[in-house]
């Protein structure tokens, strides 16, 4: 990475934890576990009280109550144990855990973007396709392959086996699985590809019910979701002769799957974005059939129709209801999916 490198801090931060931080120093061991916390002697001053040095896990912050009065994020900790500037900090956490370099960073022009930490960095490959026109302003730029993948996932986890009855085959397949660490820590990681089949984020599902103020679904900073569809890069690997299957869940998705029926997609919503439209229309031709089958909702009735409407403009379109209120394409029984897949085949 050349020296003139704008470096996102704001991705660098939420793609390591102070966890990871504490376990490359070698120190981890000397800390105690609290339910969102760990604690013990501040390694910044070197100092020996086991409770003068704090960690918010879920903050993932961490404060000195002794000597150094004072706290921060992970990249001023960096700083701080290495002695070094934030854009110093930051460009070691990129080497340590091998963050995607590309995502975390752009060629700043003229430095001009040194105040742009809000603002999602500009991909590479955008830049190079100056011979293609640019896309209409709402379909936004594309979202930029990740240069990481999430590693030693549990793919045997409870949760996706028992609870939402996917075998062990479905979840290698798609790649998820539960992860421990990082920026999706306690949730199933899902890997989203893009058309071209490269992994552009993960999405973060919390494994249960969880509480108010907690989101089932975490996805990172500047993603945009509605750039992509969920399955289409083997989606369309499918005869041409199939019908496309819309659902709208990542579960949905992979249930269809399980089943034996690959060419599903999920909008990962209730409604499909002109981004979603457009990647759509780019792989169907007139003779092409799609079936919308979104969850039997006020959101999915509405979503359908809409939906209808518009693919009905370039290829046939069927919308798929179920006959009990609220019933969506995961939760359907094994004998309803076979059955519904047969009629597809
Ligand atoms: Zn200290």
């Amino acid at each position: 990475m050349s020296k003139s490198a704008f470096v996102d801090f704001k991705a660098v931060k939420a793609a390591i934890t102070m966890e990871q931080v504490l376990e490359h120093y070698g120190i981890l061991d000397k800390f105690k576990r609290g339910t969102d916390s760990l604690n013990g002697p501040c390694p910044i001053h070197k100092g020996s009280n086991p409770t003068q040095f704090r960690i918010s896990l879920s903050k993932n912050i961490w404060n000195c109550f002794s000597d150094c009065e004072h706290g921060g994020n992970v990249l001023d900790f960096i700083a701080k144990m290495e002695k070094v500037s934030i854009h110093a900090a930051a460009l070691k956490a990129i080497v340590w855990f091998g963050l995607d370099t590309e995502a975390m960073s752009a060629e700043s022009d003229k430095g001009e973007s040194a105040k742009k930490d809000n603002a999602a960095p500009a991909p590479k490959s955008v830049s190079k396709k100056l011979a293609s026109p640019a896309p209409p302003a709402e379909k936004g730029v594309p979202n930029a392959p990740l240069k990481f993948r999430l590693d030693k996932l549990e793919r045997e986890h409870p949760y996706l086996m028992q609870e939402r009855g996917l075998t062990l085959e479905t979840i290698v397949d798609f790649g998820i699985g539960f992860c421990s660490k990082g920026m999706m820590a306690d949730r199933i990681a899902i890997p989203i590809h893009n058309v071209k089949g490269e992994v552009v984020a993960y999405a973060g599902r919390f494994p249960g019910e969880p509480d108010e103020d907690i989101p089932k679904y975490k996805l990172p900073t500047g993603f945009r979701k509605s750039q992509e569809l969920f399955n289409l890069d083997r989606a369309i690997k499918e005869s041409p002769d199939k019908p496309l299957v819309i659902v709208e869940g990542f579960f949905d998705c992979m249930k269809i799957h399980q089943h034996g029926y690959k060419k599903v997609v999920a909008i990962m919503g209730s409604s499909l974005s002109l981004a979603q439209e457009e990647l759509i229309r780019q792989h169907t031709n007139s003779q092409s059939q799609i079936i919308v089958m979104l969850d039997e909702n006020d959101a999915g009735k509405a979503g359908r129709e809409d939906i209808a409407s518009r693919l009905s403009k370039f290829c046939f379109v069927r919308v798929h209801q179920f006959p009990q209120p609220d019933m969506e394409p995961e939760h359907l029984t094994d004998d309803e999916l076979a059955n519904i897949v047969e009629g597809l085949k």
